[in-house]
């Protein structure tokens, strides 16, 4: 089989591989709660377009739409429900709505590091399909500064754009102090990232498709990329996959985006989905940063692998 230009470099292909531990079925969450959920905001405003290759003005003002418009009102929700979130915010889009990382930062919600631009050529892609580390740490930092000087924020969590890695992204990452990363989805609780069959220091809090809103919402004017669903039927859908991650006792991390989620007939939905999450008292709502903290205590690498400390803590690969 031929792989298509870009895809997984081998050595994702063997990091992959060796993730096939069995999942831990019935985890503790905190306080007796019987599940955990999780809601990760992803800030891409106008870069995802660009990272899509649609720079024309009606793609680019659906990303404005974020930052202008449905953050504020998104804000206002959490803090009607008393939820802390994850914001997940590309540098460029920090650097160009300075006010409101500030204010997602001092309403209490955690800020996430996701990119400087949100395209490939932040993981320094080159022309040959090559991965240039010195570019990839320059657009790494670059963003992280950014955030780090808005916020104040010990920056943890991570998700990269376009939901790729590159051969040095997690050398970057865990040097970085990044902790974990929130974009994929072999499990429905936490897992930790190996190498060579060994934990190497960073912690996956997954998601799904069909919890993220992009799949049920983005539209553009080629209709194969994405198709619009009503409110009721993303209602219903997220429903029953609250209702059997509650059965399973599992991590729920829905993941949206201000653009889609923020328009109102779907965030009066949120608003109901939130009201039937919270009807039940024994679901943890945490932010990723709080899952990571906790699992790291309760789930350590060190006893999932059966290794010793040292061990554990020694990264597999230099
Ligand atoms: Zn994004």
């Amino acid at each position: 089989m031929i792989a298509p230009k870009n895809w997984l470099p081998p050595f994702m292909l063997e990091t992959y591989r060796s993730t096939n531990k069995r999942t831990i079925d019935r985890p503790e969450w905190p306080n007796g709660a019987r599940c955990c959920v999780s809601l990760h905001i992803h800030v891409d405003a106008q870069t995802i377009w660009r990272a899509l290759n649609m720079e024309k003005l009606v793609y680019i003002s659906n990303g404005e739409y974020g930052p202008r418009t449905a953050i504020w009102r998104i804000l206002d929700l959490l803090d009607r429900y008393r939820i802390k979130a994850s914001f997940f915010i590309p540098g460029w889009t920090a650097e160009t709505y300075p006010d409101m990382v500030r204010a997602i930062s001092a309403a209490g919600h955690e800020i996430g590091h996701h990119s400087y631009s949100h395209t490939l050529a932040d993981m320094g892609l080159t022309e040959d399909g090559g991965w240039d580390k010195a570019v990839e740490e320059r657009e790494f930092d670059r963003a992280l500064h950014i955030l780090q000087g808005l916020t104040g924020q010990e920056i943890r969590g991570y998700v990269p754009p376009g939901g790729e890695l590159s051969p040095h992204s997690i050398d970057i990452l865990l040097s970085r102090g990044i902790e974990y990363q929130a974009q994929c989805a072999a499990d429905d609780i936490p897992y930790y990232w190996e190498i060579d069959g060994k934990p190497c220091g960073l912690l996956e809090v997954p998601t799904h498709w069909s919890i993220d809103d992009a799949p049920q919402f983005l539209y553009t004017l080629i209709p194969q990329m994405g198709f619009i669903k009503g409110p009721d039927e993303v209602f219903a859908m997220w429903k029953g996959d609250f209702d059997a991650y509650y059965h399973y006792g599992r991590c729920l991390v829905f993941q949206v985006h201000p653009q889609w989620i923020g328009r109102p007939g779907r965030l009066r939905m949120l608003e109901r989905l939130i009201q039937h999450i919270q009807s039940f008292p024994d679901v943890w709502f945490a932010t990723g940063r709080e899952i990571n903290d906790y699992w790291r205590r309760r789930y350590p690498p060190e006893e999932v692998y059966g290794l010793s400390v040292d061990e554990a803590a020694a990264p597999a690969r230099a």
